[in-house]
């Protein structure tokens, strides 16, 4: 049986969002926006959505704005609040460990005049709320923090962080959360954390694809970033997936019903998978060891590349990932992994196991079979082939300088495991 432990990049959808999704993929097709019965019955279903995400979250149903899933919700909540904010500063605060679908929007805004300040954080990931504070300006509109690392699990003190922000901060100074990654396991409330923007993603949550939410707390204003009618309390244009919503607002019901259970049963396997891994020769833990997601396991495994352990692990019937499904393929060390300190040829051998709700005793004791064994091969690939170069040293250099073959994996402690 393979066995999937990448749950950080997507979840399998739920039965029962699958079950209540059908009859808005068949019968019930009609448009939210219509007047008449087919319209009717789907905008009665899109409502009980946006009630159901808001209960999860702790709001009103009006504070909840659907979109296609995390990427939009940041993006609206990032550049919506920027451009709103501009007539109160341009500095922006965000840290270095955050997901793509936080800095790239923001790294967008630069072009615009905006300013973005990247905190730094410390080994474990973590930001200091005092690093906030003291980065906070008369100019300051908006703070972007994720809940937790997709990556490395670590959880942030956003609470702490938010009462910096309206102690020092700017009047209107706007606080938005990447929830994504946290949402599924721990609680997302709205006025715990404090915040004012809060994005989640329905394939997170065992939900379906294309789907996401962005709470606005009420009274928040930003601009909407796509234009036409006036879905979404004119917050965001184009008729909605009323299927996608109907599923996303199931899943979401679940997880928040079972989160309690399912984070403690996952925290005991992620404890075992964890002290097993660190317990092999040259295995490091990365994240926060205790405020952490609770079915996240993040390690650096010395000598080998994570990328040719998770092709081994493949081959085995083993789903994992080196980190964020949505760099993987790219010849960069991770760099939420830099921002933690981790040189370049330690950051390359990471390696991720992201457990989700239906993931069983089993799947771990199948883990931990297989990858001391890979671990071991890839070492033992990695040690000959460098042997091997030693020994071709000058013969291989003029080789490859002759062949223009570009060396894709550079450097002493780096391999590719054949
Ligand atoms: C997955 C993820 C996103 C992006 O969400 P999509 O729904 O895939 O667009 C953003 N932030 C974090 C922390 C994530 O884990």
């Amino acid at each position: 049986m393979p066995i999937y432990l990448d749950h950080a990049a997507t979840t399998p959808l739920r039965p029962e969002a699958l079950e209540a999704m059908l009859p808005y993929l068949g019968a019930e097709f009609g448009n939210p926006s219509s007047p008449h019965a087919w319209g009717r019955r789907a905008r009665a279903a899109l409502d009980e959505a946006h009630e159901r995400i808001a209960a999860a979250l702790g709001c009103g149903p009006r504070e909840i704005v659907l979109t296609s899933g995390g990427t939009e919700s940041l993006n609206l909540a990032l550049k919506g609040a920027a451009w709103a904010g501009k007539a109160r500063g341009h500095r922006i605060l965000t840290t270095r460990v955050e997901h793509h679908a936080v800095l790239h929007p923001l790294q967008h805004l630069e072009k615009f005049g905006f300013e973005v300040v990247e905190l730094p954080v410390d080994r474990y990931g973590r930001i200091d709320p005092d690093d906030v504070e003291a980065a906070l300006t008369d100019r300051t509109i908006l703070v972007a923090i994720g809940h937790a690392n997709n990556e490395v699990g670590t959880v942030q003190p956003i609470a702490e962080i938010v009462r910096r922000v309206r102690a020092s901060g700017p009047r209107g100074c706007l606080v938005a959360v990447d929830a994504v990654a946290s949402a599924p396991y721990l609680r997302v409330e709205v006025d715990e954390l404090g915040a004012d923007l809060v994005a989640i993603a329905g394939h997170k949550l065992e939900g379906p694809k294309g789907i996401g939410a962005l709470y606005v707390r009420a009274g928040t204003h930003i601009l909407g970033q796509q234009h036409g009618g006036t879905q979404e309390r004119h917050r965001r244009a184009g008729t909605e997936d009323v299927a996608g919503a109907v599923g996303m607002g199931v899943a979401v019901q679940l997880a928040v019903a079972e989160r309690e259970a399912t984070a403690r049963r996952l925290r005991r396997a992620r404890d075992r998978l964890v002290s097993a891994l660190t317990g092999m020769a040259g295995v490091e833990l990365t994240g926060h060891p205790r405020d952490r997601l609770p079915g996240l396991v993040s390690i650096v495994v010395r000598d080998v590349e994570g990328a040719s352990v998770v092709v081994k692990l493949d081959l085995e019937g083993v789903a994992a990932s080196v980190g964020s499904a949505c760099t993987t393929g790219s010849a960069e060390p991770s760099h939420v992994l830099t921002a933690m300190g981790y040189p370049e040829d330690e950051a390359r051998g990471a390696l991720r196991f992201s457990l989700g709700r239906t993931t069983a005793d089993a799947d771990i004791d199948t883990v931990l079979e297989v990858v001391p064994r890979i671990v071991a091969g890839a070492r033992a690939a990695a040690a000959a082939i460098a042997a091997e170069r030693r020994a071709l040293a000058p013969a291989t250099a003029t080789a490859t300088a002759t062949a223009g073959a570009p060396d894709r994996f550079p450097g002493p402690g780096s391999v590719v495991a054949g």
